[in-house]
C-alpha cells in the first residue's frame, strides 16, 4: 500500500492515527515487499505479526502463507484487518496475551513494525515466548538498535542485549527515513532479522527473570544482585574467570548460560 491508499484508507473508515500506540503505517509498498522477503517464508508457515495496523505488511503477508496471526491492541483496526485479510485476529495489548493464546511455540515466522514505546518489553515477550521461531523481522528506531546491539562493558548492555546476542544471527539490513511513513516521523527506523542459532533454547521467562535481577543495580556486585547463595555464585564467576567483585555488565552473554546453569 502507497500513501494515498493508506490515506483513502483512513478516510473510508473514519480512522485518526493516535501517536499514543505509535501509529506510523508503511506506506512505500516496494519496501515493505522487501521486509515480508527477508522472513523467507515458505507457505506451511504459521507466521505471527504484531501491531498489523492498516495491513501495509499484512497485504503481503497474507499472499505467503493461509497461517496468519495478527495481534492489534487498537479495536479499529483489529475489526479491519480481519475483515480484510481473513487471518486470525486477536485484539488485544500483545504484551497481555499469554503464550498459549496465540500456541505461541508453534510460530515460525514473526514480524513487526514495532511501536516504538514498547520495543524493550515487545522484544522480551517475543524471545521468551516463541520457542521454536526460525526468524523474526522487526523495524525499530534506528538509535534503539544500540541497546539491543551492546557489547559487555558498555552502557547499554543488559538483559535485552543478552537475550538477542544469545537467540542468534542478527543482521542489520536497511534504514527508512520518516517519509516512508504516514504520518510520518521524526526519526529514521531500522529494518533487522535475528535468526535462530544454538544458544536460543535458554531463553525463557526464567533465564530472563535472572538477567534482570543481576542488572537490578548496576554499580552493586553481582553476588549482592543475585538473590542466590553467594558462595556458590562466587565459585561460579571465578570457574569462569572472573571474581568475587564482579559486576553485571562485565559477564559476556555466552558466560551468563553457564553463570544460570552452573548456580541452579
Ligand atoms: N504494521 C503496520 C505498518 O507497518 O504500517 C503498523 C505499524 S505501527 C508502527 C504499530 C502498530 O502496532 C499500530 O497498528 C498500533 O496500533 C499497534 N500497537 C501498538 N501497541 C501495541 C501493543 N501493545 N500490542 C499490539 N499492537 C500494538
Amino acid at each position: 500500500m502507497n500513501r494515498s491508499d493508506i490515506i483513502r484508507l483512513t478516510e473510508e473508515i473514519g480512522f485518526l492515527p493516535e501517536q499514543k500506540f505509535g501509529q506510523n503505517f508503511l506506506c512505500n509498498e516496494k519496501i515493505s515487499g522487501s521486509i515480508v522477503d527477508l522472513c523467507g517464508i515458505s507457505p506451511s508457515d504459521k507466521v505471527l505479526e504484531i501491531g498489523p495496523g492498516l495491513g501495509s505488511l499484512t497485504s503481503i503477508l497474507a499472499t505467503k502463507t493461509s497461517d496468519l496471526t495478527c495481534i492489534e491492541i487498537d479495536k479499529r483496526l483489529a475489526e479491519y484487518i480481519s475483515e480484510a485479510f481473513g487471518c486470525n485476529v486477536i485484539s488485544q495489548d500483545y504484551l497481555k496475551v499469554p503464550a498459549e493464546q496465540y500456541n505461541a511455540s508453534e510460530i515460525d515466522v514473526a514480524v513487526s513494525n514495532i511501536p516504538y514505546y514498547v520495543m524493550t518489553p515487545i522484544i522480551k515477550k517475543l524471545l521468551t515466548d516463541l520457542k521454536n521461531v526460525r526468524i523474526l523481522t522487526l523495524m525499530v528506531e534506528k538509535e534503539a538498535l544500540d541497546r539491543l546491539l551492546a557489547a559487555p562493558g558498555t552502557k547499554q548492555y543488559g538483559p535485552l542485549s543478552i537475550i538477542c546476542c544469545l537467540f542468534g544471527e542478527i543482521n542489520v539490513e536497511f534504514d527508512l527515513g520518516g517519509d516512508n511513513y504516514y504520518p510520518a516521523p521524526r526519526t529514521v527506523s531500522t529494518v533487522f532479522t535475528m535468526k535462530r542459532g544454538d544458544n536460543a533454547g535458554i531463553i525463557d521467562q526464567d533465564f530472563l527473570s535472572f538477567l534482570e535481577k543481576a542488572f537490578m543495580n548496576r554499580r552493586k556486585k553481582l553476588t549482592n544482585n543475585l538473590d542466590l547463595d553467594k558462595d556458590r555464585v562466587t565459585a561460579c564467576l571465578i570457574s569462569l574467570g572472573y571474581n568475587a567483585n564482579t559486576r553485571a555488565e562485565e559477564i559476556s552473554a555466552i558466560d551468563y548460560i553457564k553463570l544460570y546453569n552452573g548456580t541452579r
